[in-house]
């Protein structure tokens, strides 16, 4: 049996290396490494995979967000609402900008925002909703969207684990990302849609925020050396849109893939009375960039500790909320406590899962986990 891990990304090049170093090759034979041809062809032809107006390339998921709440010109001391069971990145540019993170706790089944405690974070103040569609299960849009047009708030959608999720509003369906003001993700390594280093990207449907972002990305310039606006440096590399220009065509696989393993971890553990498996929800696809079961009865480090001597990795997506991380706990102001976020924190574990895993590696993974609760 292959090695077990988390993302196998070898196996996954091995099968397009052909390809893929093709793409390397003529980047470097035309050495036109920073906005050659290549990025704004990706970005033309992400846009016609997620149906959607414009797509601004940038060089992280972390920057997109930042480049989104500065293309929105939010100003220090504005409050921007986010999920408190989150990726620290959401939390953390909204931190560098010297605007407010203000925590909302999530729904304990899609492990999502709960849209139902958004309401009562509304201030005069508030500026965003950030929506994470964490692990690859788009949050209750619909809701979120609502909210937002009542409040006159922005929805910035950050969809760095769920490019390729659908979300079904009642009349309609739209990608993850694609719904509010702005959509981020990510195309770091391990992502549905990864590239080889870093790499991100900006949605949106408006052409006029589509450029602000686009300038603040290129150092806040329209003309060369003429800078209108502070930006950043923030530019995906013509190296890396080469080798995602070769993977978007093979992302709907990919999904495939991580469906098919989750199909088989679901058989294989929903009979199991601590096991609780990922919720499936009504208005949305399930990418499966984490496959996060909750493990009951306060054996989920045990199992974990367990797999992990039978050589099978696991991970524990997340195990502090943001409130209680020491370098955001300030932002925590009126100490409140988030009960859904505290204590799915300590159940959730993720599974190995990702394009390659194959058969055999779920019979073992499962039998184990099995083997472990008998
Ligand atoms: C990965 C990730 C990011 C940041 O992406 P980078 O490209 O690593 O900067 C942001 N938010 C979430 C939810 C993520 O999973």
């Amino acid at each position: 049996m292959r090695l077990i891990q988390m993302v196998d990304l070898k196996t996954q090049y091995e099968k397009i290396k052909d390809d893929i170093n093709a793409s390397i090759f003529e980047v470097i034979n035309n050495s036109n490494f920073i906005n050659g041809p290549q990025v704004k062809e990706f970005a033309q032809q992400l846009a016609v995979f997620n149906k959607v107006k414009k797509v601004i390339p940038c060089a992280n998921g972390t920057d997109a967000l930042q480049i989104a709440m500065m293309a929105l010109g939010y100003k220090p001391g504005d409050e921007i609402i986010l999920p408190v069971f989150t990726y620290v990145a959401t939390a953390e540019v909204i931190a560098l900008l010297g605007l407010r993170p203000v925590f909302v706790d999530v729904d304990p089944l899609t492990f999502n925002i709960d849209p139902n405690k958004i309401k009562e974070k509304i201030s005069a103040r508030t500026k965003a909703i950030v929506p994470v569609h964490l692990f690859g299960q788009c949050a209750d849009m619909e809701a979120i969207m609502q909210l937002a047009t009542d409040h006159c708030l922005d929805v910035i959608e950050d969809a760095a684990q769920a490019i390729g999720a659908e979300y079904y509003f009642s009349n309609n369906k739209q990608f993850a990302g694609t719904i509010g003001t702005f959509g981020t993700t990510s195309f770091f390594p391990s992502k549905n849609l990864g590239c080889y280093g870093d790499g991100g990207a900006l949605f949106t449907n408006k052409d006029e925020l589509a450029k602000t972002a686009e300038v603040i990305a290129n150092h806040g310039q329209v003309v060369k050396y003429h800078h209108d606006v502070i930006g950043i440096n923030s530019r995906l590399d013509t190296l890396q849109a080469g080798i995602l220009l070769k993977k978007l065509p093979l992302l709907n696989n990919y999904i495939d893939n991580r469906r098919i393993a989750a199909a088989y971890y679901d058989e294989a553990l929903k009979s199991i009375p601590q096991i609780v498996i990922p919720y499936r929800s009504s208005v949305s696809t399930h990418v499966f960039h984490q496959y996060t079961i909750k493990v009951l009865a306060e054996k989920r480090d045990a199992l974990k500790n367990y797999l992990a001597e039978k050589e099978i990795p696991t991970m524990v997506y997340y195990p502090l909320p943001l409130h209680w991380q020491n370098a955001y706990k300030a932002y925590n102001v009126s100490n409140e406590s988030f009960p859904v976020s505290e204590s799915i924190s300590g159940q959730v574990l993720s599974l190995p899962i990702h394009t390659e895993l194959d058969q055999e590696q779920l019979e073992y993974i499962t039998a184990n986990i099995t083997a472990f609760f008998n």
